[in-house]
């Protein structure tokens, strides 16, 4: 059986992030994911904010890492070559919502988060699309928008780049104590080791009831999106936000790092922690509420719908060691502002982690990671050159994006190799356009046959779902 100094089991943005850290010391660390891909679950679907903080409530955990890792995922995001964008964002209110504006930036102050108020003549100059009702809003010029699921297939890159092990398709499914060790069972065999970092997400708490530590209570809160096509990105220049209200930030109007436009999402409680089916309810809800702050609506523009879960355990994220179980690290319940928490989170993990373990920095270690070469951000003497070098540069996969044959080898080769076609395409963007994957689907399937060495039947689209049945007929 393989031993480990160090396991992370969970593979979102926290347990990737957390990877990354540990990589960097002279330990054996390991994830264990139960998907086919790191980023499969909560960190594939949320409204990729990168929140400044104003609204978290002081003194809180959620408080603490918000504005600690502000500033630390835009630097690492350069760092790992993730498209991102520090655009700003507003919260924006009619005229009877100036007090709930002043308690927000009271809120901010005690944060340390810069913001202003602005008047509607100001606000129009950071954004001409809000509503007509628009009186006043709140402006915090350090947020803006990240690529989620990049962002944790970067850190989870540099991981494996910098010798941290990483294992898909291994739900941890038992968890019992042997000689000081934990022994983790997966469907992939079974793994000791020192120490456990419980990085579950929907499913912390199940993991915390399997080793004995302490039990949670958790509930689940699912949110709902529209994707318009990247031909509105010319409309909105900022992330519009209402006034909060219990339920958590409201219904947004955001860019997307990658060029898309995004409305929502709602906030519908469920007890299900596999809840990620929009229903038509919901989104109606967001065709009644975007229009409230944003004046230019573009439904017919809609590409895509999708759906994320929020897991809560109480009223704050739950980070710490077990009380209960010794060697056991805590980072559940990290519902938003989760992803914008991710990189501090990690830093303060990786204390815990180490603390009892002989652990030295590596001499050397992988920072900055190669830059992704992309066709859109080409030019043409660029593009001439690498095609002279390798003509797959020269063969377009996805229209919609406009992604060559080499991009997807790229992705099917990175340090954590995509297998599957949702995997490229949270990658290199094969399939994330209008068409959403009807002209490059099975070309994409035909590159990933050839480079893994399966058959085109055996090609998956990804959560273990399969595209091609059976063969109707052979094609010469
Ligand atoms: C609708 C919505 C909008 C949001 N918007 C924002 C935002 O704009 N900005 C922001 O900062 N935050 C936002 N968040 C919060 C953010 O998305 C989350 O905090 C973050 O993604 C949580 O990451 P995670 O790693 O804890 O969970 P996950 O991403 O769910 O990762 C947990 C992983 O554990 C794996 N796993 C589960 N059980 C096992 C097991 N038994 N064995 C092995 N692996 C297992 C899962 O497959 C999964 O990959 C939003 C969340 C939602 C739902």
């Amino acid at each position: 059986m393989d031993r480990f100094d160090v396991t992370v089991i969970g593979g979102g943005i926290i347990g990737a992030a957390v990877l990354d850290r540990l990589s960097r010391y002279d330990l054996k660390a390991l994830l264990l994911e139960k998907c086919d891909d790191v980023a499969s679950f909560t960190t594939r679907a949320n409204s990729g904010i990168v929140h400044a903080g104003y609204d978290c409530e002081p003194g809180t955990l959620k408080a603490k890492y918000n504005v600690l890792g502000n500033p630390l995922v835009w630097k690492e995001a350069e760092e790992l070559d993730v498209p991102h964008l520090k655009c700003g964002s507003l919260v924006v209110a009619g005229e009877d919502g100036i007090d709930g504006l002043e308690a927000l930036a009271k809120k901010a102050e005690a944060n340390g988060v810069e913001v202003r108020i602005l008047d509607r003549e100001q606000t129009l100059k950071i954004e001409p699309n809000v509503a007509d009702r628009i009186a006043y809003s709140l402006y915090a010029p350090s947020a803006g928008v990240v690529s989620p699921y990049q962002m944790a297939i970067g850190y989870a890159d540099r991981a494996v780049t910098n010798g941290a092990k990483i294992i898909l398709e291994a739900p941890v499914t038992a968890i019992c104590k042997r000689d000081g060790d934990y022994i983790l069972s997966t469907p992939k065999g079974e793994f000791a080791t020192k120490i456990v970092i419980n990085c579950a997400g929907a499913n912390g708490a199940f993991i915390n009831d399997l080793v004995g530590a302490e039990h949670y209570e958790t509930t689940y809160r699912r949110g709902d999106y529209f994707v318009l096509d990247s031909t509105e990105r010319k409309n909105i220049s900022t992330v519009i936000f209402p006034l909060p209200t219990a339920a958590g930030k409201g219904i947004l109007v955001a860019p997307t790092a990658d060029g898309n436009v995004i409305y929502g999402p709602t906030a519908i409680d469920t007890t299900d922690s596999e809840d990620v089916a929009s229903t038509l309810d919901s989104l109606d809800s967001l065709r009644a509420s975007v229009p409230l702050t944003y004046k230019r609506p573009a439904f017919n523009k809609c590409i895509r719908v999708y759906s994320g879960l929020r897991t809560l355990i109480g009223h704050d994220f739950v980070i710490g060691r077990s009380q209960k179980t010794e060697n056991f690290v805590m980072a559940i319940g990290i519902c938003s502002p989760g992803l914008t928490s991710a990189p501090a989170i990690a830093d303060d993990v990786l204390a815990l982690a180490l603390d009892g373990l002989n652990a030295n920095k590596k001499k050397e270690f992988v920072t900055v990671m190669p830059r992704h070469k992309r066709l859109k951000e080409l030019s043409d003497d660029e593009l001439e050159q690498l095609v002279a070098e390798d003509n797959r540069w020269g063969r377009i996969v996805c229209r919609c994006e406009k992604v060559t044959e080499a991009e997807v080898v790229a992705a099917i080769r990175s340090p954590l190799p995509a297998t599957t076609v949702d995997a490229v395409k949270r990658r290199c963007r094969a399939g994330m356009g209008r068409c959403q994957g009807g002209f490059c689907g099975t070309r994409v399937m035909q590159i990933l046959s050839r480079e893994l060495g399966v058959p085109l039947t055996e090609v998956k689209k990804g959560l273990g779902a399969n595209i091609a049945r059976y063969r109707v007929k052979e094609v010469e």
